[in-house]
């Protein structure tokens, strides 16, 4: 067959393995026989080159929410291509498909936001996020409030910025220190503490960092908290109901901008449209991306209140930033596609009130019994499950890391991808995936 005929003319393992740099592998111990080569996705499966067939618990990386192979995306995506392949937004242009595409998103988004410039990716978005605190500061008359406060264990990207704002260690070490001014409060992980305080008083306590790290710092420094409504690649890490609205009160009371990062939890991951409606707060600014397009193409965005849009366009003279493929018009038609779907199509709808519900309940029902899962975190199609061991499964593996990976590998041999951070299982299937593929899901996970 076609994908046959490829895969014998060319070896495309060892290619993989000795013409990249790979994303976090430690090449030293990377071997071409354990590479997989994907040549197939339809709906919430992918087929290897052997014909394995594969239940994709991740969505790629969080972001083909409408599964693959979706008719109406690659109707889309021919169309705009056929009609017009390149347009710019520079020297004053624009298009129909990004002109219909920002009409939809801010049809949906909660009305303080009012502008977006769209990116290629969440880090670009990141980045610009950043560079926009920074600069709605010196026009605000505050130009001393640069400092940005994030947290440890989050993750915003791979470029220099946007992984000095993370909080994984290895890549900060990569990039910390490249970009001045950023500061790290921990996040607000229980696991481990949950006798000594209740949940709600965890909450509390966690925000209070804030804080604590403002007053230290001093507030007419610290420009921006920024964090994800709930840590992804950190492990999926569910903050308790009180701590968003004490982040909140904290960024009010010392006029510190706050920054969500929805590159996971936006377009209906949890089931509200943005996971920062789900934990009830409301961001000055947010980054979008990955669910935008469905993953189908590149791009991502920084979303911004009016408030701040106003300033950074009435205030600042020429804005003095653009990019090539900034609102790409293919990204744009295929963004615009995907939001029909979720919209129109009813498929947030449905991850709020049937799918989403069932997943969790499904992941509860048949997991949370078990002796090595000691909770789950999760809303929507997103959610992780904690391992530990012991009478009262508190207790921690020593190597969390390679408990993890080996559960990656196990499931990967069930036909089920998984991610996993530490010891926790991460599950966040396409937002399409049917009841009967969740079962699948879940039973998988059970073996
Ligand atoms: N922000 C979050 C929360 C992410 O999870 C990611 C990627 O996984 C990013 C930002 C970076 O997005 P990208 O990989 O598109 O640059």
């Amino acid at each position: 067959d076609f994908v046959g005929q490829f895969l014998a003319k060319k070896d495309y393992k060892d290619i993989h393995v000795s013409r990249h740099l790979l994303p976090f592998e430690d090449h030293k111990f990377l071997k071409a026989a354990d590479a997989r080569v994907m040549v197939r996705g339809a709906g919430v499966y992918l087929w290897d080159e052997h014909g394995n067939k594969f239940l994709d618990g991740l969505s790629g990386l969080w972001c083909t929410a409408l599964g693959y192979g979706r008719p109406e995306l690659i109707a889309a995506a021919a169309a705009q291509m056929e009609t017009l392949s390149y347009c710019s937004q520079y020297f004053n242009t624009t298009n129909p498909a990004i002109a219909e595409l920002s009409a939809k998103l801010f049809d949906l988004l909660p009305s303080p936001f009012s502008r977006v410039l769209y990116t290629n990716s969440g880090s670009e978005a990141n980045d610009l996020m950043i560079k926009l605190v920074r600069r709605f500061w010196q026009l605000a008359g505050k130009p001393g409030k640069r400092i940005l406060i994030a947290r440890h264990n989050g993750y915003h990207g791979a470029t220099i910025a946007s992984a000095s704002l993370g909080g994984m260690k290895l890549m900060h070490e990569l990039s910390g220190g490249m970009i001045d001014d950023v500061h790290h409060i921990d996040e607000p992980y229980r696991f481990g503490l949950r006798d000594a305080q209740d949940e709600t008083a965890f909450g509390v306590h966690a925000a209070r960092e804030l804080e604590a790290k403002i007053l230290e710092l001093g507030a007419d420094r610290v420009g921006a908290f920024v964090a994800e409504p709930f840590q992804g690649a950190g492990g999926v890490i569910f903050p308790p109901a009180s701590y968003w609205p004490e982040i909140q009160r904290i960024c009010t009371r010392y006029d510190v901008l706050l920054c969500a990062d929805e590159v996971v939890g936006g377009f209906g991951r949890t089931g509200s449209w943005f996971a920062h409606e789900y934990f009830g707060f409301a961001p000055d600014m947010m980054t979008i991306a990955k669910g935008l397009t469905s993953g189908y193409v590149p791009m991502g965005g920084l979303v911004l209140t009016q408030r701040i849009a106003d300033t950074l366009a009435d205030c600042g003279g020429t804005f003095a930033h653009g990019l090539t493929y900034q609102g790409h018009p293919l990204a744009a038609a295929v963004a615009l596609a995907t939001l029909r779907l979720l919209d129109d199509g009813g498929i947030v709808d449905m991850v709020e009130n049937d799918t989403g519900p069932y997943l969790q309940r499904c992941l509860r029902e048949v997991l949370g019994g078990h002796v090595l899962v000691a909770e789950i975190h999760g809303a929507g199609a997103v959610a992780a499950l904690q391992l530990a061991y012991g009478r009262h499964k508190d207790q921690r593996f020593s190597n969390e890391n390679m408990v993890g990976l080996y559960c990656m590998r196990k499931a990967l041999e069930h036909g089920l991808i998984l991610r996993t951070t530490a010891a926790r299982l991460i599950v966040a299937p396409a937002l399409v995936a049917t009841r009967a593929e969740i079962d699948e899901l879940v039973g998988k996970l059970r073996l």
